[in-house]
C-alpha cells in the first residue's frame, strides 16, 4: 500500500469571507452531479516543494464540497529519486544523460509503485486518479483499472523546452492519460495529445499557517530570531536549492546592491524535499559562493524553518526575489504577493502571470536589473507600499485554492 497523506479538515464556508459569495455558490453547483465520486492524488512527497503544498489545501476541500477525496505518496529509494530529479531538469530542459539503466531504474519503481496502488471500487461512482509530475506518471501503464476509472496527469512543471531525449521516452507513458493539467499553455509539449486538456495554474491557501495574516511585529521578532537585523534592510529568497532558482544569482544581485545600499542584508530560505536529494549538494555551493559574509542567512527546515517561519521572512522583509531561471509556477511568489509584498522574479514559467511588470511587482532577467530593482524598491517604500496593495487583489481575484477547486471540478464534470 502507498503512503496514505492524513489531512487536516477544512471547509468551504470559510473562505466566503475572502473570495466573495458567488464564488463559493458556484463551487457547491459545480460539486453537486460530483457526490461520492472518488478522486485519488499521487504525487512523490508529502512535504516541501510545491505540489504538496497545493494538495494540503486541495484535498480537504475536496472532501468537504462531498467528494470522497484522497492524497498517496509513491515509495522509492535513492537510486529513484536521483533518476525522477534528473527527470525533472530534463523535462526543463537540462543537458543531463539518460542512461538506459536511469530508464530501467524508472520503470522498475514505477512498476512497483503500480503492484501497491490501491484503488478500491467505490460503488459504481466514478473514479478520478490525478497523477502528479513525472515522478509516478507511469502508474497508469502498470496499473489495471476499470473503464470507469478516469486518469489525468498534472504536470508542474515547465515542458515548454525540454531535452528531447526526456520527453521522447515520456510522452508514450503520458500519453495513456485521458486528460492532461498544464500550468500554462507553452507547457503541453509536441507529441502528446490527450482528449481533455486543462490549463490551470495552481493557488495557495489564504487559511493555511502559511498565508494567514501575521502582524508585522510578530513577524520581525520570528526573523530577529534566525540572525538579521530588523533595523537593516532585509532581501529575502524563498526556495528549494536547486539550480533553475539561481541562489547564486541572488547572491550576486545583493553584492552589487551592497555597494549602494552598504547595511543591506540577505536571506536564503529553503526546505529539503524529500524527493530532492540535488537539494544538499546545491546547498553547499550556495553557502560556499556566499563565503564568510554573515550578512548572507542560509536557513532552511532543519533550522526550524517551518511554515509560519516562512511567512514571518515573506512579511517582514523590505524586498522579495525569485530570481528563477525556470520555474513551474512559483507559489513563493503568490505568497508573498499575497503578503502585499512587491516581488522581483525571473520572466519564466508562471512568474509573469503572477508579477505584472511594474505593477504588482518586477520581471528581471539578469542579475544586473535584479540588483537595480531591489534598489529601486528599497529606495522607493512607498511605491513599494502601493505595489503591494495591487499584488495582493491580483491573488484574491486569481491564486486562491477555491479557484482551483472549482477548476478541477469543471474538469471531473467535463470527463
Ligand atoms: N517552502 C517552504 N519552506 C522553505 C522553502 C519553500 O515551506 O523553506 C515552500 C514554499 O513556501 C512554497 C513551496 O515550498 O509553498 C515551493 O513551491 P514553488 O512552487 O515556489 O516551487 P517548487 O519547489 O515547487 O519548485
Amino acid at each position: 500500500m502507498l503512503q496514505h497523506v492524513e489531512l487536516e479538515e477544512k471547509r468551504l464556508v470559510d473562505y466566503r469571507e475572502i473570495v466573495g459569495d458567488e464564488t463559493i455558490a458556484e463551487i457547491e453547483r459545480l460539486a453537486e452531479p460530483l457526490q461520492g465520486a472518488r478522486v485519488v492524488h499521487v504525487n512523490a512527497t508529502a512535504f516541501g516543494g510545491g505540489v504538496a503544498e497545493l494538495l494540503q489545501a486541495l484535498v480537504p476541500l475536496m472532501r468537504d464540497v462531498g467528494l470522497d477525496a484522497h492524497w498517496q505518496v509513491i515509495e522509492g529509494a535513492d537510486e529513484f529519486f536521483d533518476v525522477t530529479k534528473a527527470c525533472h531538469n530534463g523535462l526543463q530542459g537540462m543537458d543531463v544523460p539518460f542512461t538506459a539503466e536511469m530508464k530501467e531504474i524508472w520503470r522498475k519503481y514505477n512498476q512497483m509503485n503500480a503492484e501497491h496502488f490501491e484503488l478500491t471500487r467505490n460503488g459504481g461512482r466514478p473514479t478520478f486518479v490525478v497523477v502528479h509530475d513525472p515522478q509516478p506518471a507511469g502508474l497508469r501503464h502498470y496499473y489495471e483499472s476499470g473503464m470507469d476509472t478516469h486518469w489525468i496527469w498534472r504536470c508542474h512543471i515547465d515542458t515548454s523546452e525540454p531535452n528531447p531525449a526526456y520527453w521522447d521516452f515520456f510522452a508514450p507513458y503520458v500519453n495513456e492519460y485521458e486528460a492532461g493539467i498544464f500550468t500554462m499553455d507553452q507547457y503541453v509539449g509536441s507529441g502528446v495529445s490527450f482528449d481533455h486538456q486543462a490549463i490551470i495554474p495552481p493557488t495557495i491557501d489564504p487559511l493555511s499557517p502559511k498565508n494567514m495574516p501575521m502582524g508585522m511585529d510578530e513577524a520581525r521578532a520570528i526573523v530577529a530570531d534566525f540572525g538579521p537585523d530588523m533595523e537593516r534592510p532585509l532581501v529575502t529568497q524563498v526556495s528549494r536549492f536547486d539550480p533553475w532558482k539561481d541562489p547564486l544569482g541572488v547572491i550576486d544581485a545583493y553584492r552589487i546592491v551592497r555597494e549602494q545600499v552598504s547595511d543591506v542584508q540577505l536571506a536564503l530560505v529553503g526546505s529539503m524535499a524529500s524527493d530532492d536529494p540535488e537539494g544538499w549538494y546545491y546547498l553547499d555551493k550556495t553557502s560556499r559562493h556566499a563565503g564568510e559574509d554573515f550578512d548572507i542567512h542560509i536557513l532552511h527546515n532543519f533550522h526550524g524553518v517551518g511554515a509560519r517561519e516562512v511567512a514571518a521572512f515573506q512579511t517582514a522583509s523590505d524586498v522579495v526575489v525569485q530570481k528563477s531561471t525556470r520555474e513551474g509556477f512559483g507559489l513563493v511568489v503568490t505568497e508573498a504577493l499575497w503578503k502585499r509584498k512587491p516581488v522581483l522574479g525571473g520572466d519564466v514559467g508562471g512568474i509573469p502571470l503572477q508579477i505584472i511588470d511594474g505593477e504588482t511587482g518586477f520581471l528581471v532577467d539578469s542579475v544586473e536589473a535584479c540588483a537595480d530593482k531591489i534598489q529601486y524598491l528599497l529606495t522607493h517604500p512607498d511605491e513599494a507600499d502601493r505595489m503591494g496593495e495591487r499584488a495582493r487583489e491580483h491573488v484574491r481575484r486569481n491564486f486562491l485554492t477555491p479557484r482551483h477547486l472549482a477548476d478541477y471540478l469543471r474538469l471531473f464534470a467535463e470527463l
